[in-house]
């Protein structure tokens, strides 16, 4: 006898059958707009010499404005303090002798890539805030604006290591790494959506999106911070600080956040034994820079 359709379309075996192609079309789809996503965004950073995502459509004034914006919000939860005040004053001048310094480094690093530097920083508004707050932290935004939180100064003891955080920080911005992690977000959500176009429970979702955050995202972050490590330092020695205050910086940030994560210098920094070899393998180049581009003899 002759099926009729309906009640083949009803038979559970043969639907998900069916769900099951058309699920693997959605994925497809999906796969395919974010290998493209991912392949027609990819730019040369000249100081790093790496390929790196960055959404083509987000321009430096886009990046300058959300920057500007998340300041803004800042400045107005937390408390800054008066910049006539002798801390700030430091902090003003530290920011002003490596920001002076920031496109020669540029400039050295893209030319030891055989590259010409970007001049991406040209449109940044340079400004820096102390912010009254334990935390030992700062941050650069896109477009320039930095603060630096007082419960970093006992951390960093002398301006030779705040400088060292303050240049890392710099570099985060220089080299784009909030733009970067636009890009990715955007991936991880093309991921997340073709995971729930195609009907994957929540379960496997999460898995999926776990792996990727493990395999993908964390180990680019901790790159982001080994850039910036690198460029920091070289920023800071161009400036006159001795690099060498690094790596007992960075052994007392350890102790002070007593393996706790703190925002900045959390869980996407590398392990701190890492960091301090890193750090030393990079301060005979480190120091180059210094006899190089600091105008005051060593
Ligand atoms: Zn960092």
């Amino acid at each position: 006898m002759r099926q009729d359709p309906f009640s083949r379309q009803s038979d559970p075996r043969r639907r998900s059958r069916r769900g099951g192609g058309l699920r693997l079309w959605i994925l497809l789809l999906f796969a395919g707009y974010g290998v493209y996503y991912y392949f027609s965004n990819q730019v040369e950073d000249p100081v790093t010499g790496q390929k790196v995502l960055i959404d083509r459509s987000l321009s430096a004034d886009d990046e300058k404005a959300l920057g500007l914006e998340a300041y803004q919000q800042i400045l107005q939860q937390e408390r800054p303090v008066d910049p006539s005040l002798p801390i700030a004053r430091e902090v003003q001048s530290i920011a002003d002798r490596l920001i002076a310094k920031v496109d020669v480094v540029e400039a050295a690093l893209a030319a030891e890539h055989g590259m010409q530097p970007t001049r991406f920083s040209q449109s940044f508004d340079w400004e820096v805030s102390v912010i009254e707050s334990d935390q030992a932290n700062a941050f650069c935004l896109p477009g320039g604006k930095m603060a630096v939180y007082t419960g970093l100064v006992p951390v960093a003891q002398n301006e030779d290591a705040m400088a060292v955080v303050m240049g890392h920080e710099i570099a985060h911005a220089l080299l784009r790494h909030g733009a970067q992690r636009m890009a990715q977000q955007r991936l991880s959500q093309v991921g997340q959506m073709a995971g729930a176009m195609s009907g994957m429970d929540p379960q496997q979702q999460q898995m999926v999106m776990a792996a990727m955050g493990y395999g993908y995202l964390l180990p680019y972050a901790r790159k982001h911070e080994t850039e910036a490590d690198e460029v920091g330092l070289m920023l800071a020695a161009a400036a006159c600080f001795d690099p060498r205050e690094a790596v007992p910086l960075w052994e007392r940030m350890g102790e002070a956040s007593g393996g706790q994560a703190q925002p900045e210098f959390s869980s996407t920094h590398p392990n701190p034994g890492t960091r301090i070899q890193n750090l030393q393998s990079m301060m005979p180049r480190a120091l180059e820079y210094r006899e190089r581009f600091c105008e005051q003899a060593m």
